[in-house]
């Protein structure tokens, strides 16, 4: 067959069409824009002009890595809107906050939110723990041969024969802990290791299967089977009590004491009255719900918002969203606000982040372009910004505004 970059669009769609080449043929051999287009007109056809014209394709730099490290079949991009929030305080530095979001209403109160914390002072902000996760399931013949593996691992020395193999497979991974945990003859093995600026999990992935293969050499593991290199005792992009308690990627606490007259003139309400609807909404609500890590009132929107942005695994959205807010009326109408969530999942280089837009996003997060966002600072710029939503949101709430600004800003006159 004569290479497709000699034939031309017709020859090559009716080679697809006769399942003489694959999709995927397209984007090895031939330039990124044109696979896309002639996929576009293989796949969508038998569609109506005007679904396909409001799917854009061109003017889009990113093809090659997108193709390659990011998504398959490609048929074009989604278009998101972007909104700017900020600037937002925390230790001392401004940070924009960039939102890409449907959700009117979201990027205008997050920056109302942004001004009360930065006329009372700024956030202060602490990384309390950092731990990417992975837990390969093995399988033995019984329950007490699975204990005998267990009990080897838990050994000091061998663990840190397990870290040898475990870091060879990459500079940045760095193995913290193995938690076992038996069910009957079957064994989840959950890693916990440092992976950098990467939000780490096919690193992670990679050092766990160096570690497997290793084991596999130790005798009480000979007869193990490896069932899959993720067991879902990780745990990823599943709710769970696991990462609430044990904390997953990093964990962060953000605290402010707005000020009274902040709380009066920016946020229309009293401390006392958020005091009470927190507890009564983020704590009792919640509790009567059953939720796990949903002590907040919208963090998930603020995360969402800018895991699109930066080019996040926009799945962990709602387990990164697991947090508990706090509130404590003080002297003089001040109000004490804490946020402390235990499972940021994010990362500065690797997978959506190698985008450029996603890229640049990271870049305009903060107003000195000197500055290094690393992932330890965009974890708690996250955070930071889901305490500014919630200020924002429950004042909302505490002054009735929250209907009356949504119908404004997402039922605007078209
Ligand atoms: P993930 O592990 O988050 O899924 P990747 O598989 O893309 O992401 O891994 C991150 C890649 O980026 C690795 O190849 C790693 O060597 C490289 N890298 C470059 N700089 C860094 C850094 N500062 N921290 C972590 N990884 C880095």
């Amino acid at each position: 067959m004569p290479k497709l970059t000699d034939q031309t669009d017709e020859e090559i769609l009716s080679l697809l069409e006769t399942g003489q080449i694959k999709q995927y043929t397209l984007d090895r051999e031939l330039e990124p824009l044109r696979a896309v287009q002639i996929r576009q007109q293989f796949l969508l056809s038998d569609y109506p002009d005007h679904i396909i014209d409001t799917i854009p394709y061109k003017h889009y730099s990113n093809y090659e890595t997108a193709t390659k490290s990011c998504c398959e079949n490609v048929i074009g991009y989604v278009p998101v809107p972007l909104g700017l929030a900020g600037p937002l305080l925390i230790n001392g530095s401004e940070y924009n906050v960039p939102i890409a979001t449907t959700e009117g209403a979201l990027v205008a109160s997050l920056s109302r939110g942004c001004r009360a914390v930065r006329e009372s002072g700024g956030i202060d902000s602490t990384q309390t723990y950092f731990g990417m996760t992975r837990a390969p399931l093995i399988k033995f013949s019984c329950g007490r041969a699975a204990k005998q593996a267990a009990d080897w691992i838990l050994e000091p020395g061998n663990f840190e024969k397990i870290r040898a193999q475990f870091e060879s497979t990459s500079r940045f991974a760095k193995l913290k802990s193995i938690n076992p945990k038996q069910a009957g003859k079957l064994l989840f093995l959950r890693v916990v290791a440092a992976t950098g600026d990467a939000m780490g999990m096919n690193m992670i992935s990679k050092g766990c299967e160096k570690m497997l293969q290793f084991l596999q050499t130790v005798d009480v593991f000979e007869n193990m089977t490896v069932l899959s290199i993720s067991g879902n005792y990780c745990v990823d992009k599943k709710p769970s009590a696991m990462n609430w308690i044990n904390n997953r990627g990093y964990s962060i606490s953000c605290d402010v004491t707005l000020k009274c007259d902040v709380i009066k003139s920016v946020l229309k309400t009293s401390a006392g009255a958020l005091a009470e609807l927190n507890s009564s909404k983020n704590h009792v609500g919640s509790s009567l719900a059953g939720c796990i890590g949903g002590n907040n009132a919208h963090a998930s929107n603020i995360v969402a918002g800018i895991y699109l942005a930066t080019g996040q695994d926009i799945a962990q959205a709602g387990t990164s969203s697991m947090a508990m807010v706090n509130m404590e009326c003080l002297d003089r109408g001040d109000l004490y606000v804490s946020v402390t969530m235990p499972c940021i999942e994010v990362g500065t280089v690797g997978g959506g982040t190698s985008l450029a837009a996603q890229q640049n996003n990271l870049q305009l997060l903060t107003s000195a372009p000197d500055v290094n966002i690393n992932a330890a600072l965009l974890a708690q710029v996250v955070c930071g910004a889901v305490l500014a939503g919630e200020i924002s949101l429950l004042s909302a709430l505490c002054s009735g505004d929250l209907v009356k600004s949504h119908m404004q800003l997402n039922r605007a006159e078209r």
